[in-house]
């Protein structure tokens, strides 16, 4: 199964982690023999190489799934259950090797990818439940004349395209629904991090995934390699995690076959203090909110509105526990924030934080680039940012906090929605009926009320506005990938 080559890091080469594309059930490399470079962000140090894949891997992965699709839509959804809930059982054993890889590639703390391991495996046990439960409905027309039957059929072959802050959750957040839906799929993992994608892709083959039903394709060409594949008239979904900027381009490009999208996208969360919260849970979930993986998430806190009346004491607590931040890279036991994934990222970090600090903010911990080697950024609290700083309408994607004080509630929606983004945010209050009226007028599909996380695979998860189209996680994440069909009859 495995293709090793000589330019593996020995940790991976100990792991069997593969390298090569899996097509129709074979792990081959590319058409061209061309091979990309995976390194660790904290060193640089390059950990393997791994097929670099152009368009005609693209299409032979397409035929693959296409080939592929009929038995496994065919295939009893107890089996396809087993099938997941044997994957779950083996992604949950090999949960220390798994972080150490996440933690490898992606360069987040060990502690950060043992919790993404649970996460992402929670996915396969949560699709093989809820696969076997999904139910059509019998039903009679208002004018009493037909009965309307509806029941449930896999879309059809699914392009799966999956970042690199989260290698393996989004990854099985999206296969184990489509898997459990009776899709088959073609994954396009970042190329940043693609050995974790690979190797949940062999935890599948290990667990009697049927050839074709999960192909993987990594490169260094995003553009024609996806392009080719939802061009394909056999492609009928596109299931998209990343940047706006590249999903407002996808969808454009699944126009011209009208493909069915489910967009994941960025986010710009709210994290709002009222007056009367609980100020140490509030600087707890704060922490979880901001920092989990060392700010690049999709979900990260990235404006902290404050209370006036609780502003101060909220900075000092929060200075602190930045402070007291241990950084350094992901793999090392005692660090707690890794570096970000390249140089760009901490260019793009540190350009939002010198706009900021240009329109009279102030650094109080933190504030610039830590010296090489590695591409690290120090955990950061800007105090007195001005509404009109960058950093408060672009993703930071970054260990950076900026907080902003406020005075009436009443200026809150307002401050909090201005943004075309809208995934999750994050609010505390003492009074949980304010907090329920207040989130009501939030514009995200998410809230976290008095909490600093909210990701869990039987809720749905996802955007309005700007931050995407569809759920994924609960039952509303297993009917993207599928399709109602309506009998009209009667008897
Ligand atoms: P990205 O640059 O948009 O890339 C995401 C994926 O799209 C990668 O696999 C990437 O491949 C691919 N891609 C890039 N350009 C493409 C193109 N022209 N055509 C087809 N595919 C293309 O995002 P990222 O930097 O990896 O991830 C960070 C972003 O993801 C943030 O905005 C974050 O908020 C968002 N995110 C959202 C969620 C959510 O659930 N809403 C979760 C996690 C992350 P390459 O790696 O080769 O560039």
């Amino acid at each position: 199964m495995t293709v090793l080559d000589a330019a593996l890091h020995p940790i991976v080469e100990a792991m069997s982690v593969p390298t090569e594309l899996l097509v129709g059930g074979a792990w081959r490399p590319a058409g061209t023999g061309r091979r990309l470079e995976v390194s660790d962000p904290a060193t640089g140090t390059v950990l393997a190489t791994v097929a670099d894949a152009d368009s005609s891997d693209a299409a032979a992965a397409v035929d693959a799934a296409a080939a592929a699709a009929p038995d496994w839509a065919a295939t009893a959804p107890r089996i396809r259950a087993d099938l997941l809930m044997r994957a779950f059982a083996l992604m949950h054993d090999r949960r220390e090797e798994l972080a150490l890889l996440i933690s490898l590639e992606n360069g987040k703390s060990l502690a950060d990818a043992r919790s993404e391991v649970t996460y992402a495996a929670e996915f396969f046990r949560w699709y093989a439940e809820e696969g076997v439960r999904l139910r059509g409905q019998v039903g009679m027309s208002p004018s009493g004349a037909n009965r309307l039957l509806v029941s449930y059929q896999p879309v059809g072959v699914s392009v799966l395209i999956t970042p690199w802050n989260f290698p393996a959750a989004m990854a099985t957040r999206k296969i184990a629904p489509a898997l459990a839906a009776g899709c088959t799929t073609v994954l396009k993992p970042a190329a940043e991090t693609p050995l974790t994608a690979l190797a949940v892709a062999a935890i599948l083959e290990e667990a009697g995934l049927p050839a074709g039903v999960l192909n993987v394709v990594t490169t260094s060409t995003p553009g024609p390699v996806v392009g080719t594949m939802l061009a394909d008239r056999r492609t009928r979904m596109l299931s998209f995690t990343g940047s706006t900027e590249v999903g407002r381009l996808l969808l454009r490009t699944a126009a011209d076959n009208v493909l069915k999208c489910a967009m994941e996208l960025g986010g710009n969360a709210p994290f709002v203090v009222l007056a009367d919260a609980d100020l140490e849970a509030a600087l707890e979930g704060a922490m979880i909110a901001k920092m989990r993986n060392g700010g690049q998430a999709c979900t990260a806190a990235n404006r902290f509105f404050v209370h006036a009346d609780v502003h101060d004491a909220f900075v000092d607590g929060l200075v602190a526990r930045m402070a007291a931040v241990k950084v350094g890279p992901g793999p090392d036991e005692d660090s707690q924030c890794g570096p970000l994934i390249n140089a760009e990222a901490v260019r793009k970090v540190d350009g939002l934080v010198r706009d900021a600090i240009e329109r009279g903010a102030r650094a109080v911990v933190g504030g610039s680039p830590a010296d090489g080697p590695g591409h690290f950024y120090p955990p950061t609290v800007l105090v007195d940012v001005p509404l009109d700083a960058r950093i408060l309408h672009e993703e930071v994607f970054g260990p950076v906090a900026p907080v902003v004080g406020f005075e009436r509630e009443e200026d809150l929606l307002a401050l909090v929605n201005d943004t075309e983004f809208g995934l999750v945010s994050y609010l505390y209050t003492a009074d949980l009926a304010r907090g329920l009226r207040l989130a009501e007028g939030i514009e995200s599909g998410m809230v976290g009320l008095n909490r600093g996380l909210v990701s869990d695979p039987a809720a749905p998860f996802g955007g309005t506005k700007q931050s995407g189209l569809g759920r994924e996680g609960s039952t509303e994440g297993l009917l993207e990938f599928l399709e109602a069909q309506y009998v009209a009859t009667s008897w």
